[in-house]
């Protein structure tokens, strides 16, 4: 069974103005530094806290790139949580479990005019290779039984569920459409089922 290896408090947001807690954890199934970070708020005495799954995207999150909406779901998750608690799981697989390198392989491919999909399939890897074992392996590590999900993403329901995680309620994320996803998103709602409303 997982553990938390050690926690911290720090600030976090656009201003460093959020209070929250950065926690590591070892006994995850991988070697992969996956990160919890908690937000302290008054209604995280609820049973069921808020839980974003986010998996690593360095050219989102971190360079906020037109190819996706990463970077703003991860910014809109933290103001939210921010204001009424929860818990993101920062997951460190990278383009949807392909690896960064490969990711710049699927953009080009994708300038050439595949999809996000067609792409990664092109190169030999499946539609979502991302697993969700750790995140259920965090929760439990949290003692978190029951959480509200914030996803748009009906994979990542019913993987967690298959984990023993109980769902109580399923929260969509909004529709962050900029010049440069629109392909992106509409293939994640007519491919991946994501529940976007575009
Ligand atoms: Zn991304």
């Amino acid at each position: 069974m997982a553990e938390v290896r050690a926690r911290v408090d720090f600030k976090v947001g656009a201003n460093s103005s959020i209070d929250a807690e950065l926690l590591s954890f070892h006994g995850l199934k991988t070697e992969k530094e996956h990160v919890a970070v908690i937000f302290k708020h008054a209604d995280q005495t609820q049973q069921s806290p808020l839980v974003r799954m986010h998996s690593e995207c360095l050219t989102g999150d971190v360079f906020h790139s037109s190819r996706c909406d990463c970077g703003e779901q991860l910014d809109e998750t933290i103001n939210r949580m921010g204001e009424s608690g929860g818990i993101i799981l920062y997951l460190r697989q990278e383009g949807r479990g392909i690896g960064l390198y490969n990711k710049i392989d699927a953009y080009k491919l994708q300038s050439e005019g595949m999809n996000t999909y067609e792409a990664n399939n092109h190169l030999g890897f499946g539609d979502d290779l991302r697993d969700f074992t750790e995140a259920a392996q965090m929760l439990e590590a949290l003692g978190i039984k029951k959480i509200r999900l914030v996803t748009n993403n009906p994979k990542k329901v019913n993987d967690l569920k298959s984990y023993g995680i109980e769902i109580e309620q399923v929260v969509n994320t909004s529709a962050h459409v900029k010049e440069g996803n629109e392909g992106y998103l509409k293939a994640k709602r007519s491919h991946g089922k994501h529940n976007l409303d575009l």
